[in-house]
């Protein structure tokens, strides 16, 4: 650490190399050391070096002058009324470099797809399906050699998912208060070590619209996405009940904003196609297709439209079905994202069970649940599997002690579509969602088997298919 220091003061490009190998031993990314140097030369210190300077993972978890920093940043490209191109790289090119080892291959080449994406939205919905050059992009842009040096292991692609995320209301104040980054500082290594990290955003992010007519209505600063970005999201679903409280002007707002901080976005588009479309992405030489649906729209003006924005509804089965069919045909693993059930029910309502086996029925190999704001449970269907909803990770805080448990859902997933779950217990109040220590996780994880079916979650956190 005080060499790396030393380091940084003689020579800053020869640090900017030592600091990502540090923060790639630290994700223990030990092939992807392998890629950068094999990728050596410009293009893989230019990828670790685009944004300047590299925030360390300590500084991020610690600093409060790191926190301070952001909404900075993130006002530059605010403070225009429409960012232009300039701003928008501005703020996103410096949450390339600080996602960890194996991710910040994935984060730059997401970027990347998501800055063609934004101009591809202006006139088509071509931006629906962004290919993002993870390890093997990059490989290609480079050498070959980084791919063959791949340990056994990276024949699998590690995703993480996390519920509802809202970082409005009141979770938007306690963060002007802590900083944008606050939220994710106990949580930052489940967040950064997988090769992706997915949330449902609940919430449109515009300084525009109007409020819509219902009970909550919440609005995201554009200033919460860098800090988002940076703490390991890469993917999110807008299918869901919030992401039109600020109408069509909101939702525009948010697909732009997301896409110009490097977030890849699935559920809501400009019109339908692109709103059913999957979000495709190559990590560790896997395509991974990603959709969103929800079953919870609050009126029929929120569907996007042939040729309107909106979201992806799933209350008939056949689009949704038809696009995972054709998902499956473009790539080795499916992953749906769906907004269903009833809030703060831990049981499923049928038509949940119902849709989640048509989903795998069609080609789905996992299907990722919200909504609720609690837990509901697993279930194990024909070798794949459901998460029926995983709660509230960021939300605001209220009286109902079931919202306040969660997890963080690992699935390793192989090339062939099977996955390994792991749930890591997760208590999260005041916009802090913190690892629950060993007594209450074990009773979560006692809980979580309680409510789930056909698995069994074991004390360690695996999820283990039970004899049906
Ligand atoms: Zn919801």
């Amino acid at each position: 650490m005080v060499e790396t220091r030393l380091e940084k003061e003689r020579q800053k490009r020869q640090q900017q190399q030592v600091q990502s190998m540090k923060a790639m031993k630290r994700v223990g990314g030990v092939a992807l050391i392998v890629l950068v140097l094999g990728v050596g030369g410009w293009l893989g210190w230019w990828m670790w070096t685009a944004g300047g300077s590299v925030p360390e993972r300590a500084d991020l978890a610690s600093e409060e002058d790191g926190a301070a920093a952001h909404p900075g940043d993130s006002s530059n490209a605010l403070s225009p009324p429409v960012p232009s191109g300039d701003s928008a790289a501005t703020a996103s090119s410096p949450k390339a470099a600080p996602r960890g080892a194996s991710a910040t291959a994935g984060s730059g080449g997401a970027a990347a797809g998501v800055t063609g994406a934004a101009s591809g939205t202006a006139g088509s919905s071509a931006s629906a399906v962004v290919v993002s050059p993870g390890a093997t992009g990059t490989a290609t842009t480079g050498a070959s050699a980084p791919q063959a040096a791949s340990p056994a292991n990276e024949s699998k692609v590690r995703l993480s998912f996390v519920g509802d995320v809202l970082l409005a209301s009141t979770v938007e104040t306690v963060m002007k208060r802590n900083g944008f980054d606050y939220p994710y500082r106990e949580v930052l290594p489940l967040l950064q070590q997988p090769d992706m990290t997915i949330a449902n955003f609940e919430s449109p992010v515009t300084t525009r619209g109007t409020p819509q007519q219902k009970d909550y209505v919440y609005r995201t600063s554009p200033n919460a996405l860098p800090p988002f970005k940076e703490a390991g999201f890469d993917l999110v679903t807008l299918a869901n009940n919030h992401t039109l409280d600020y109408g069509e002007p909101g939702l525009l707002d948010t697909m732009s904003n997301l896409d110009k901080a490097g977030i890849l976005r699935v559920g809501a588009g400009h019109n339908a196609d692109e709103a059913f479309k999957p979000v495709i992405v190559n990590k560790n030489g896997i395509k991974i297709a990603f959709l969103g649906f929800s079953r919870v729209v609050p009126d029929n003006s929120w569907k996007a439209g042939s040729k309107t924005p909106g979201l992806a509804d799933t209350y008939a089965e056949k689009r949704p079905l038809d696009e995972i069919r054709k998902a499956k045909a473009q790539a080795d693993l499916v992953v749906v994202m769906v907004h269903w059930g009833i809030e703060r029910n831990d049981k499923p309502e049928a038509y949940q069970t119902t849709l989640g086996h048509h989903y795998i029925d069609a080609g789905a190999d996992l299907v990722i649940g919200s909504h609720p704001h609690v837990l509901q449970g697993l279930e194990s269907y024909k070798g794949k599997w459901i998460a029926y909803s995983l709660g509230n990770f960021i939300f605001t805080t209220n009286n109902v002690s079931q919202t306040l448990e969660t997890v963080v859902l690992d699935a390793a997933c192989s090339k062939q579509g099977q996955c390994d779950l792991r749930v890591h217990p997760i208590f999260t109040e005041y916009a802090k969602p913190i690892p629950m220590d060993e007594e209450k996780g074990k009773k979560l994880l006692e809980r979580l088997t309680s409510i789930s079916f056909h698995s069994t979650v074991q004390m360690d956190g695996s999820v283990k298919p039970a004899n049906r």
